[in-house]
């Protein structure tokens, strides 16, 4: 910690109640975090920007933010600070490591982290920054890389109502649902049940298929059953993943873009983790979660997660 911000811990006063927050600083450009520190920057924002990759610092400092050489150093001035990072021991070492944030940041800003991680990374975040004296919510997100350009990511945010209210002022910027899930790690909890019933449903609708079309149904005869019956659920009415089915999704187009089998893969990791932790029983999560690690393991690692159709025909 420099001289500077260890004055400014000691004699910045608390600010309660709600502001605008003015500086902030955005740690984690990638696929994700790029688009949306942009998207701060396009709507006014005073931004800072770190990731370990220089490239793509000098791409945010081209696009009009701030550059640093660390996540302290981006954060010491800031009120808020946002990150957006792959997954646990990231957070942990951006958070509390030797040039992590809770080192340099002032007496009560709002740090909202919207990386996918186990909600225990972000109960012990939270302890962690209260006894610095700053503020912490947990904020992941649904919605891909398409609905971080375009402002409509879905965030699920986990923290007392105040910090919840205070970071919505900012996270309205960058997506069009901000949804209070309840204390810390909550937010987390919640993406981990959504993605492990995605992941669930999707295996489910591709047996269907895979089964619909051994016996020779015509895929697109089926799903118009299938959509006005009882089994139709998203992953078979608006994500098919039979090509050809739904326009405009990634089976339709070689299962490029979309949701990642690697993202749902540790998402399903996260969810298993978070099971034996609670003594929850999750047959068929824990099924899923090795299902894709298998898909992942025959090379489909990048290709959106619907492509686990193509891995049940034995497309490999
Ligand atoms: P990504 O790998 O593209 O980006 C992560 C960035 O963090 C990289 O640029 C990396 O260099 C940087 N980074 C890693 N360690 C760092 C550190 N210590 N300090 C600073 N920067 C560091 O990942 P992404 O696709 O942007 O996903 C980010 C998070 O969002 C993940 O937790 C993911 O599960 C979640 N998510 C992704 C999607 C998606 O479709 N990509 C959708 C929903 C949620």
């Amino acid at each position: 910690m420099t001289v500077v911000s260890m004055i400014r811990r000691l004699f910045v006063p608390s600010r309660n109640g709600r502001r605008a927050f003015s500086r902030i600083a955005f740690i984690g450009l990638g696929n994700m975090g790029g688009h949306m520190a942009r998207n701060l920057v396009k709507k006014g924002y005073k931004l800072t920007a770190f990731d370990v990759n220089a490239a793509a610092v000098s791409s945010l400092v081209e696009a009009g933010a701030n550059g640093a050489s660390n996540a302290a150093e981006a954060s010491e001035d800031a009120d808020m600070v946002i990150s957006m990072l792959p997954s646990n021991q990231h957070v942990l070492e951006c958070y509390t490591g030797e040039n992590g944030i809770l080192n340099s940041v002032r007496n009560n800003a709002l740090l909202v982290d919207s990386s996918t991680v186990d909600p225990a990374i972000s109960e012990e975040v939270g302890i962690r920054a209260k006894r610095s004296g700053v503020r912490f919510v947990d904020a992941p997100v649904s919605g891909g890389v398409n609905a971080a350009s375009a402002g409509t990511l879905t965030f699920m945010v986990g923290g007392s109502k105040s910090d919840f209210e205070d970071a919505k002022q900012v996270l309205t910027a960058l997506g069009s649902r901000v949804i209070h899930c309840g204390n810390i790690g909550t937010g987390q909890a919640t993406k981990l049940c959504n993605n492990m019933l995605l992941a669930i449903s999707m295996i489910g609708t591709a047996e269907a298929f895979n089964l619909g079309e051994r016996l020779g149904l015509e895929p697109k005869v089926l799903a118009s059953v299938i959509n006005s019956s009882s089994g139709k659920c998203w992953s078979s009415e608006l994500y098919n993943p039979v090509p050809g089915v739904v326009e405009n999704v990634p089976s339709s187009n070689e299962y490029k873009g979309g949701f990642g089998t690697a993202l749902m893969t540790k998402d399903l990791g996260l969810a298993q983790s978070a099971a034996t932790r609670t003594e929850a029983s999750i047959p068929l999560g824990s099924l899923a979660h090795q299902i894709y690690r298998a898909t992942m393991g025959h090379g489909f690692g990048k290709q959106d997660f619907s492509v686990v159709y193509q891995f049940l025909k034995g497309k490999y």
